[in-house]
């Protein structure tokens, strides 16, 4: 740990050790025992629950239903489809032992759920007037990951997935780029986090898919966090899996299926979108406290009037607390709500009591301390929570568009990527991008949607350029 015991390294330091401090500082986790697993603390399973809030009330609000499928799979599940046990197998946990035995069957610890899911959709889908069938499941899953990181890639991790099946490949192209439309609102809307939506590359899909999108968000230190994906799988799975459906001219045809997910890694996204080097700061809609009270002095008198305040802003619909632990300073108080992102703290000692006014901080914005009438908080909080959530997003959008360049040489590219992204052209060969990151440690990020057509040769080979369109390069998480 740096710095003084509450502090934490500054950002430009060491953003990696900024990080890492801060994500047990602000008690958000704490390590598990076995390797790259993480325990949620209640603070962080907060901000995961509300998050989590706003993106299942989309999801049943277009139409799916949640289920629930079994944690562990027989192995010979992810054998029948080729390439999707090819990508997933390094990363697999096996169950080869249970009941003091040796099973049969291994049984996979669910990396992923399309081969149970699969498996249960040839069952219940056999008309075309069962479909489209739209699924999603909360759940953890477990994958053997070589460099974990708290949040952004842990071995076991909460997430969402839903699976769709579809009559066509249309209806399941509507059904991926509306998935990808749930996260790109999710991320700039609720954790105001600015993503670019886009295609991943074919060297960057997703294990059995047939194309993958993405949303990618820019970090403070200027490198990419893919913060959520929705896949399109043709009928891969339903080949695999027997997905069928009898279609109204009688014909048995396969279904066309989707997958798509965003994990516990948003938070992550969230903690480097926003935070600075006095700590986290939480966009409102996502904070466990929205504003937190410090009364002030002793006797009961500024704890009492924090507690009726507190009672007028829930009744206006804000998440408050009241920090009523006297034994520890107002400073260290100050600095702990700092640290923990929460985005309005008020401050209440005698002198505000005796004059009928509240000291207001953000925590962020350059206004500095506000005396404002005690009478008037609750009527306005709303909109100062409001306000603050824009900010959080203009701020990183300005951010993102200030650390991304065009280019066209490669010296610009070398340069771009240091530090931001790179919007490029490139000829879309596997040995061309692998040849990039060799170089540079940049990938594709993706391939933006709506993205200006443009043609022209390849930033690193001269070739020609495919995708009709510049595509993100960046370092990544
Ligand atoms: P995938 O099923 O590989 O497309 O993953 C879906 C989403 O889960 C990704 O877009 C990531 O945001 C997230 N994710 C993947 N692996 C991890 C991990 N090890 N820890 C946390 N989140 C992850």
């Amino acid at each position: 740990m740096g710095r003084d015991e509450r502090g934490v390294t500054p950002q430009s330091e060491d953003f990696s050790a900024w990080y890492n401090e801060l994500v047990a500082k602000a008690q958000l986790v704490d390590r598990g025992p076995a390797k790259g697993t993480m325990v949620i603390r209640p603070y962080g399973y907060r901000l995961w629950e509300l998050l989590q809030g706003e993106l299942d009330q989309r999801i049943k609000d277009t139409g799916h239903q949640n289920a629930y499928f079994p944690l562990l799979i027989p192995e010979s599940y992810l054998r029948r489809e080729a390439q999707h046990v090819e990508g997933f197998s390094p990363e697999l946990a096996v169950v080869t032992h249970a009941g003091g035995k040796e099973l049969e069957e291994p049984l996979v610890v669910r990396p992923t759920s399309e081969t149970i899911i699969g498996e249960m959709m040839a069952k219940w889908v056999s008309s075309h007037r069962d479909l489209p069938l739209l699924l999603n499941q909360w759940a953890n899953v477990v994958r053997w990951e070589l460099r974990p990181r708290m949040f952004l890639r842990t071995t076991e991790f909460l997430w969402q997935e839903g699976h769709t099946a579809h009559a066509d490949k249309a209806d399941a192209m509507r059904e991926t780029m509306l998935a990808l439309d749930l996260y790109t609102e999710v991320a700039r809307d609720i954790a105001a986090i600015p993503v670019v939506p886009g295609e991943k590359t074919a060297g960057e899909r997703f294990a059995g898919a047939v194309r993958t999108f993405t949303i990618e968000g820019m970090m403070r230190d200027g490198k990419a966090l893919q913060a959520g994906t929705s896949h399109y799988m043709g009928t891969n799975f339903a080949k695999a899996f027997e997905i069928q459906y009898t279609s109204e001219t009688g014909r048995l045809e396969l279904c066309h299926t989707t997958s798509w997910g965003m994990s516990t890694r948003m938070i992550g996204g969230v903690i480097m979108t926003h935070g600075d080097d006095k700590g986290l700061v939480l966009p409102p809609r996502l904070a466990p406290h929205q504003v937190v009270i410090v009364p002030i002095g002793r006797g009961d008198q500024a704890l009492d009037a924090a507690r009726d305040l507190a009672g007028r802003l829930k009744a206006a619909g804000v998440r408050v607390h009241v920090d009523d632990r006297a034994h520890l300073s107002p400073g260290y108080r100050f600095n702990d709500w700092e640290l923990r992102g929460v985005p309005v703290r008020l401050e209440l000692g005698p002198r505000d009591l005796e004059s009928g006014t509240v000291v207001m901080a953000k925590r962020l914005g350059d206004e500095g301390k506000q005396t404002i009438p005690l009478d008037s908080v609750a009527r306005i909080m709303p909109g100062v929570l409001e306000d603050f959530q824009a900010l959080l997003l203009r701020r990183a959008t300005g951010f993102r568009d200030a650390h991304t360049r065009t280019v066209d040489a490669w010296e610009s590219f070398t340069d771009a990527v240091t530090s931001g992204w790179a919007l490029a052209l490139h000829c879309g060969s596997a040995a061309c991008e692998d040849d990039i990151k060799a170089e540079t440690a940049a990938t594709p990020r993706c391939v933006p949607i709506g993205g200006a057509s443009e043609t022209g040769v390849c930033v690193r080979c001269d070739r020609p350029a495919t995708y009709g369109t510049r595509v993100i390069f960046g370092r990544s998480y």
